[in-house]
C-alpha cells in the first residue's frame, strides 16, 4: 500500500469540522479512494483550549510554523476564511511546494489569479470547489468537463441565505425584515447578514465563475452588486401576478462588447428552472455552444455540503499527487477581455411607481420613459391609498443608462409620488 498522504487543516470551524468528520467517515476506503490513506497530521485553529468534541486534541496547533515546516505535509486545506492570514499562509505553503485546497472565495475572487501563478511556479495544485456553491460541483465541470466549449452565459443562485430569504417572502407574504430574522434564528444568515443581502456573497462566486468561463481574469471588485433589502412583498406579488418569481443572481455573460457580471435581484418567468430553486438551495445555469443549457443545483452552504467539496480537492489532488503530476490544471485565464460598466448592460426593468391618481398620469410617466429611448411593453395599474395609484411597468430591452435617465426625471416630476421599486427582468 502507499504510505499515508498527510494533510494539514488550517481551520476546524464548520467546514473544517465536517472535513475532518469525512476524513474519519472514509478513512477504510480511502486508499482504494485516492489510492492511499490520507491522514491529518496538524489542525491549525486560534484557540487550542477550546473544547472540540470527538477532535483528537494533539493534532491541534496555533503555531503555523509547525505546518509549513513539515515536509511531510503534503495537502494544507485552508478553512479559516478572510484575507489575512489565509493569504499568507497559502502563499508560503505553495512556496514550500505544499498543495493547496481551499474554501476561500474572498480570497480567491481577489487574488486568485497571483495565487495560481504561484501554484504553477511551484508545480502545486490549487483547488477551491468549494469556493462557489458549496457542495455543487462548478469549478471543476467548467475547468474539465465543459472545457469543450464557449460559454456564454452563467446564471445563478449562489447565496443561501438571500434564496432563503426571498423563498419565505414569496411563499409566506413576509416582509424582507421578518423573513431575515427568521433566517437569522435558523442560523441561515449570520449576526452580520450584510455580504449576504448586499449580494456580495454571490459577486465573489459570480467572478471565480467568470474567470473560469470565458478565460478571461475576472475580481470582485469588477462585479456590480446590488442587494435584496429594496424588495418588498408587493413587488413579488406583482411579479407573481406576471407569471414570474423574484430572485438574487449572479448573472455572467460574454458578449461581443465584453464581459458582463453582476448581481442582482431579476424578475424571471415562473417556468424557468431557477424559478424552482427554493430555501437554501444553489443552482448555476451554464450556456455552451456544445452543451446547449445545464443546470447544477445543490446545497449551497453548511458543514458536510461543503466539506463534501473539499474532500473532492483532497482527493483529486491526493492522486495526482500519487501520479506525479500535481500542477497540471493550473490558471485558465489565456485571455484579457474588459468587463462592461454595468451603464452598458441591455435589460428589460420592471418599475413600480406611486404617482397621483388622475388623468393624465401614465401619458405623463410613457412620455418621459419615451423620451429617453425606454418603450413599455406591459402597464399594470392599481388603486391605490386616496389620490394615489400603483403604476407598474414592464419595459422593452434597454441599455441601463437610459432607464438611469428617465428614472432621474420620474424621480423629480410632482405626480409621481415615489418611484418605489426598480428591478431587472430576464
Ligand atoms: P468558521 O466556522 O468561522 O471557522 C473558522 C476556523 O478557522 C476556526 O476553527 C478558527 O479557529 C480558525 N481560524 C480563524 N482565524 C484563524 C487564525 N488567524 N489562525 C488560526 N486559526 C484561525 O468558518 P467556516 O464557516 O468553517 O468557513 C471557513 C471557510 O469556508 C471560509 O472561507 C468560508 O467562506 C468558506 N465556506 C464556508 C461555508 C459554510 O457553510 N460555512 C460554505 C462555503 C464556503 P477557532 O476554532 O480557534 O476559533
Amino acid at each position: 500500500m502507499n504510505k499515508p498522504i498527510r494533510i494539514a487543516l488550517l481551520g476546524l470551524g464548520t467546514v473544517g469540522s465536517g472535513v475532518y468528520k469525512l476524513i474519519h467517515r472514509r478513512a477504510q476506503e480511502m486508499p482504494q479512494i485516492a489510492g492511499a490513506p490520507i491522514e491529518i497530521s496538524h489542525i491549525l485553529v486560534r484557540n487550542t483550549a477550546k473544547e472540540r468534541p470527538g477532535v483528537d486534541s494533539s493534532l491541534l496547533t496555533d503555531n503555523w510554523a509547525d505546518i509549513v515546516n513539515d515536509p511531510e505535509v503534503s495537502i494544507v486545506v485552508e478553512l479559516m476564511g478572510g484575507m489575512e492570514p489565509a493569504h499568507t499562509y497559502i502563499s508560503e505553503a505553495l512556496k514550500a511546494g505544499k498543495n493547496v485546497v481551499t474554501a476561500n472565495k474572498d480570497l480567491i475572487a481577489m487574488h486568485g489569479g497571483d495565487l495560481l501563478d504561484l501554484a504553477a511556479e511551484h508545480q502545486c495544485d490549487l483547488q477551491f470547489e468549494a469556493s462557489v456553491a458549496g457542495a455543487i460541483p462548478i469549478i471543476r465541470p467548467l475547468k474539465q468537463c465543459l472545457a469543450g466549449n464557449e460559454i456564454s452565459e452563467i446564471m445563478g443562485i449562489v447565496n443561501g441565505t438571500t434564496n432563503y430569504i426571498l423563498t419565505r417572502m414569496t411563499q409566506d407574504n413576509m416582509e424582507f425584515a421578518d423573513a431575515l430574522a427568521m433566517a437569522t434564528e435558523l442560523g441561515y444568515a449570520e449576526a452580520d447578514p450584510t455580504a449576504d443581502i448586499e449580494g456580495y456573497d454571490a459577486g465573489r462566486k459570480v467572478a471565480i465563475m467568470a474567470s473560469i468561463a470565458f478565460h478571461s481574469r475576472v475580481t470582485f471588485d469588477d462585479v456590480y452588486t446590488e442587494g435584496i433589502t429594496k424588495i418588498q412583498s408587493t413587488d413579488i406579488r406583482y411579479a407573481r401576478e406576471l407569471g414570474k418569481a423574484i430572485k438574487l443572481l449572479g448573472v455572467a455573460c460574454n458578449t461581443e462588447e465584453g464581459i458582463e457580471v453582476r448581481v442582482h435581484p431579476m424578475l424571471i418567468p415562473a417556468s424557468h428552472p431557477l424559478a424552482t430553486v427554493n430555501d437554501a438551495f444553489n443552482a448555476v445555469f451554464v450556456h455552451g455552444d456544445a452543451l446547449d443549457d445545464a443546470m447544477f443545483m445543490g446545497r449551497g452552504a453548511g458543514e458536510l455540503p461543503t466539506a463534501s467539496a473539499v474532500m473532492g480537492d483532497i482527493i483529486d489532488t491526493a492522486r495526482n499527487l500519487l501520479m506525479g503530476c500535481t500542477g497540471r490544471i493550473g490558471c485558465t485565464c489565456y485571455k484579457n477581455v474588459p468587463v462592461k460598466s454595468i451603464d452598458d448592460i441591455r435589460s428589460k426593468y420592471y418599475i413600480r411607481l406611486n404617482v397621483e391618481n388622475r388623468m393624465g398620469v401614465l401619458a405623463g410617466v410613457s412620455g418621459v420613459l419615451g423620451n429617453n429611448g425606454v418603450s413599455i411593453s406591459q402597464v399594470l395599474q392599481k388603486q391605490a391609498a386616496g389620490d394615489s395609484a400603483e403604476l407598474v411597468v414592464i419595459t422593452d430591452t434597454v441599455r441601463e443608462r437610459h432607464i438611469r435617465d428617465a428614472l432621474l426625471i420620474l424621480e423629480n416630476m410632482s405626480m409621481v409620488h415615489e418611484v418605489s421599486s426598480v428591478i431587472r427582468v430576464y
